[in-house]
């Protein structure tokens, strides 16, 4: 698979027709998806009702006050699934999703996580906020959690030096 070039500027004004859902907080990074990526991880989400899954999320960082975390694309860890019923991202796991996200999308940067919660809701448990706190520490860093069973999903973001819920911006064209 071979990366689309990568835009190194972002206009939230040029976007076309954004649709914004939640609330978005200006003082933490505000979370920018391409719809497209939102369905493919929403679809690749629902194909395990069962057992966790998870990925990562890459794109951009852009402009100060509000900062945009933009999101092109997504990378789906496999590897991470297991057979357990909660997610674990062994180091291995870790290092071989970055090598390969580094190959696949070499000018992207790696801009967050996403994990399911087959059937027991939206927020992050003490482990995700370990996994958070030590693996997605920059500022803009941000996770999405989805239920695919509820068919309910969130984001979260650093915001004042804690990990909060957030609402996102989603347009067709990035
Ligand atoms: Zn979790």
């Amino acid at each position: 698979m071979s990366a689309p070039a990568t835009t190194d500027t972002f206009s939230f004004s040029r976007l076309k027709s954004p649709r914004q859902v939640g609330t978005v907080y200006k003082d933490g990074p505000v979370v920018v998806i391409r719809e497209a990526v939102l369905e493919e991880m929403l679809e690749y989400s629902e194909l395990d009702l069962t057992r966790e899954r998870g990925g990562f999320l890459l794109g951009g960082v852009y402009g100060q006050s509000p900062q945009y975390v933009v999101i092109r694309h997504f990378h789906p860890a496999l590897q991470a699934q297991g057979n357990s019923a909660s997610l674990t991202f062994t180091h291995e796991t870790w290092a071989t999703l970055t090598r390969e996200t580094e190959r696949s999308f070499p000018t992207e940067t790696l801009v967050g996580w996403q994990h399911t919660h087959p059937g027991f809701g939206i927020f992050l448990s003490g482990y995700d906020l370990f996994i958070h706190k030590n693996f997605f520490a920059e500022p803009w860093q941000v996770a999405l959690v989805v239920d695919p069973r509820k068919r309910e999903f969130g984001f979260f973001h650093w915001r004042s030096g804690e990990v909060w819920d957030c609402g996102f911006v989603c347009a067709a064209e990035l």
